[in-house]
């Protein structure tokens, strides 16, 4: 048996991620409206009634826009540090007390088969983490919302099987585009965002023999297209003495269209 994911949605527009395993099935945030999420979890062809979870990464609407709403409708246990509980309280509405549960940042948690670690990230929430899969053997990461990715990180996310990566933005568009500087800063800073490029560069220092996949997620959606962000970590691994096609590929994620569910 083993597990298998999807990125239900992933761009600056509302996230969610699915992984699964044969005995258990969770959700990271839930960033779409409660109707957007019931409709990515039936192109999957799964029951979001059946999670055994849902985790938290940090209380920005577009990673908690469907939280409340999904979780009481189906009775879902939410699991969140402690810092981003308070955070969202006032956005995601009334939860029962036995839904609610602590996941501390840097602790590894277990749902059946299925043993998630926590790590924390540099973004300006709360308390923001990300988290690794262990399942069998096999390491899956998932890290977005960052403004650089530290050394402390990258030693928790080497060597995966598969990534699903933030490359947001290009840092051109970036700059020449519509935003105010006020928000352009904001992204640029160690507590925003990561561009294609510092992605790429830190792709390159965890890709190991075990990588086999690399999705490329958040994009903005001002800033960023799928083609150029591929372009670009394509070239900027190159540079880096990485071809991608040689043990790993490159994959694309939509804001609306989930990933097609495959083994890790
Ligand atoms: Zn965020
Ligand atoms: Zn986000």
């Amino acid at each position: 048996m083993s597990m298998h994911f999807s990125v239900l949605a992933s761009g600056s527009t509302g996230n969610a991620f699915y992984v699964e395993t044969e005995d258990s099935s969770i959700l990271v945030d839930a960033g779409l409206s409660g109707k957007q999420m019931d409709s990515l979890f039936q192109q999957i062809n799964r029951d979001p009634s059946k999670l055994s979870a849902i985790l938290v990464t940090h209380e920005h609407s577009d990673h908690i826009k469907g939280l409340g709403i999904l979780a009481r409708k189906y009775k879902l246990p939410i699991y969140a540090n402690e810092k981003t509980w308070k955070a969202m309280e006032s956005s995601i509405g009334q939860i029962p007390l036995e839904q609610k549960f602590i996941f501390e940042m840097e602790s590894v948690k277990s749902f059946g088969s299925l043993e998630v670690e926590s790590f924390g990230v540099s973004h300006d929430a709360a308390e923001p983490m990300f988290y690794v899969f262990h399942h069998t053997g096999k390491k899956l990461v998932l890290i977005t919302d960052t403004g650089y990715v530290s050394d402390r990180m990258k030693g928790i996310i080497s060597n995966a099987d598969t990534y699903i990566f933030e490359s947001n933005h290009d840092v051109q568009m970036l700059r020449m585009g519509r935003y105010p500087w006020s928000v352009k800063r904001r992204i640029l800073s160690d507590v925003g965002h990561v561009s294609n490029e510092d992605a790429a560069i830190a792709m390159s220092e965890v890709i190991g023999d075990r990588t086999k996949r690399i999705y490329l997620a958040h994009l903005s959606l001002d800033n960023n297209m799928k083609d150029l962000a591929r372009m670009s970590v394509t070239q900027t691994l190159e540079s880096q003495g990485l071809r991608v096609g040689e043990g790993f590929s490159l994959y694309d994620t939509d804001p609306k269209k989930p990933t097609e569910l495959v083994c890790v």
